[in-house]
């Protein structure tokens, strides 16, 4: 049955809407909030939604879609996620189709037919085409059930991604005033949100605003030393799965894709130094799992709508907590274990708050400082790194995580005041000439040249620290700085100096704990939310059955199966299409399209066991 918005009152509505979640979506229940929201729709209210990414906003507005008379008009900024979203619906038999600058003027008519015959349910739109005066005065006389405007930050200058075009987007107001408007975000302000609701004139809006929480995410952080190295490690221990790796220049992101690549990766680069032709074959090839890493600067990954990102690696540290978030949300949309690994050098960070220093006007140079200051308040913590990221979102929490690297791995403390001595009067006695590398060489007992040059080799403290590798004095170098016992100078092209209170230390007058430094992500680290007992086997051959019917339909694998399908798969180990209708993301049309393929390999599988 379909509905007007406003005219309904029907006492078994949400069963309805239930039965639309399971027979088109495969979903048993509604998520935290979406319930919420549908209601309100359906009664014509206006909404706004704050969820965070992969909380599930999109079923927000395609349940009403499907539940209301008349089509649904989603207003989305980027054509790659039109498209996604799109090919989704389609998937699931929902009648869903987008009007953009990317197809030729035969395709655009077409859908244009269909949509004054009534024939679509959904339609997505950038802003520029249904503002046009010609497109709106085509569709006045349609019956739309629901305007969406998705990633509705972009409507807001307080926002991080703001749009001209969506300011305009309020006029829709005068011309549907009784279509119901939902505006969805998964990141916006308090600012941002009052300026939405103003935009966009949403009247009286029922206000849904979900948590900040990414629960499956886990969060890790290692005191960088040779990154490249690191994320190769890092990306080894991921069996095989996607991911991004971010950096923040063109030239990093070329050199880290060529050393993982000779370390044997799938990987390919991605910045806005390649023509577009490139950067469209490389996110092709990682949507499609033909390519397991992009390694990329933070213009890749808007639109990216792929559920089976599994890690997002930080090889640089980001600017700013948002900046972070955001990157790393791209991991584990599907609910399923995902990490994010930070890689953190203070070197790093002093030479961003020099661009910050050079760079910005005054007005902008304590915002971005304060921004920046953030991040690495985040990146130094000794507590759960989760609270310290809800905390900065106003999103406090009093508990710790337990999925996080300090909450898994508490640091280990130990008295340190001989070694930081050791280093404190190695950097006094080098008399400025302190370059980080140059100290540890120095600990170390080196000879290179400048060393015999510089007669450094007869410094008492030449070798007093050959007992530890580089990557032991670099990681008690970057504590030492974080306690204030030193700091680097970039003014001097990043050497480390002594602080006042380095005096203290020398003298004996004061002890230094220290942490013991960490090289690599354990490889007894565990996801909190890794199902306990899932057989990789089957797991892996559902993987590739996935990945062979994609190809075949021409189509991104994680839109036959989402991960969280397969796993569920594999718990429930459905045979029959009765069993394998209740898989969490199943519905009519993927059961008719996939559903024998599937249940055959999981019966073969069971018979050869
Ligand atoms: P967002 O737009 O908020 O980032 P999506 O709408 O893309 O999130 O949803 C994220 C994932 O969660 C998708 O794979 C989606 O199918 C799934 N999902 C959404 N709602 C539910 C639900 N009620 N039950 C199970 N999975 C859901
Ligand atoms: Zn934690």
């Amino acid at each position: 049955m379909s509905l007007t918005s406003a005219t309904h009152n029907a006492p078994n509505l949400e069963q309805e809407c239930l039965d639309i979640l399971k027979h088109t979506f495969g979903y048993a229940e509604f998520r935290e909030g979406q319930w919420a929201v549908i209601d309100s729709i359906l009664r014509g209210q206006d909404s706004l939604v704050l969820m965070p990414t992969g909380g599930g906003k999109s079923l927000c507005y395609q349940v009403p879609a499907l539940a209301l008379e008349g089509v649904t008009v989603v207003v989305s900024p980027l054509i790659s996620l039109m498209q996604d979203q799109v090919q989704q619906l389609l998937s699931q038999g929902v009648k869903a189709a987008y009007l953009n600058s990317s197809q030729t003027p035969e395709q655009s008519d077409k859908i244009t037919r269909e949509l004054h015959a009534g024939e679509l349910q959904v339609i997505y739109l950038a802003p520029e085409r249904l503002l046009q005066p010609y497109f709106i005065n085509s569709i006045k006389n349609l019956s739309l059930a629901l305007i969406a405007v998705d990633e509705a930050h972009c409507v807001s200058q307080w926002g991080h991604d703001f749009r001209q075009e969506y300011r305009r987007l309020g006029e829709l107001k005068d011309i549907f005033p009784n279509v119901p408007m939902v505006a969805l975000t998964a990141t916006a302000d308090h600012a941002t949100q009052v300026d939405i609701q103003h935009q966009l004139r949403l009247e009286n809006p029922f206000i849904h605003k979900g948590g900040f929480d990414r629960p499956n995410i886990r969060y890790n952080l290692l005191a960088k030393y040779k990154g490249a190295v690191q994320v190769v490690d890092f990306i080894k221990q991921q069996q095989g799965n996607s991911g991004i790796v971010y950096c923040n220049s063109r030239a990093k992101v070329d050199d880290i894709t060529q050393k993982l690549t000779s370390a044997g990766l799938s990987c390919g680069a991605y910045h806005a130094g390649k023509d577009t032709s490139e950067r469209e074959r490389i996110q092709n090839l990682f949507l499609s799992d033909d390519l397991q890493v992009v390694v990329a600067t933070v213009a890749f990954g808007m639109g990216i709508n792929k559920s089976n990102v599994r890690f997002v690696v930080h090889h640089d540290v980001p600017r700013s907590i948002e900046s972070f978030y955001q990157e790393t949300g791209r991991a584990g949309r599907d609910g399923m274990p995902a990490e994010a690994l930070l890689l953190y050098d203070d070197k790093d960070a002093a030479r961003i708050k020099k661009w910050i220093a050079d760079g910005s006007t005054p007005q902008r140079f304590q915002l971005e400082m304060h921004k920046f200051e953030a991040m690495q308040s985040f990146a130094e913590a000794q507590t759960c790194r989760r609270q310290v990221l809800l905390n900065y979102f106003g999103d406090a929490r009093q508990a710790s995580c337990g999925n996080c690297d300090i909450c898994q791995f508490p640091p280990k403390m130990f008295d340190g005041t001989r070694v930081a001595q050791k280093l404190l009067s190695c950097i006094y006695r080098l008399k400025g000439e302190t370059n980080g590398q140059y100290v540890i060489d120095i600990l170390r007992g080196k000879s290179h040249r400048k060393i015999l040059d510089l007669k450094h080799n007869e410094l008492s403290t030449h070798g007093i620290g050959k007992d530890q590798p580089d990557q032991y004095w670099h990681n008690i170098i970057q504590q030492v700085i974080h306690q204030g016992l030193i700091r680097i100078d970039m003014t001097q092209n990043g050497i480390l100096r002594l602080n006042e209170a380095a005096k203290y230390v020398l003298k004996g007058e004061q002890v230094v704990n220290l942490a013991v430094p960490k090289f690599s992500v354990s490889s007894a680290a565990k996801n909190k939310y890794e199902p306990s007992s899932i057989d990789t086997k089957l797991f892996a051959k559902l993987k590739h059955l996935r990945k062979q019917l994609a190809d075949e339909n021409n189509v991104p694998a994680f839109t036959v199966f989402s991960d969280a399908s397969l796993a569920d798969m594999t718990s429930r180990l459905p045979v029959s299409k009765a069993d394998f209708l209740e898989v969490t993301g199943v519905g009519e049309k993927k059961l008719q399209k996939y559903g024998e393929p599937f249940t055959r390999l999981i019966a073969d599988y069971l018979s050869a066991q």
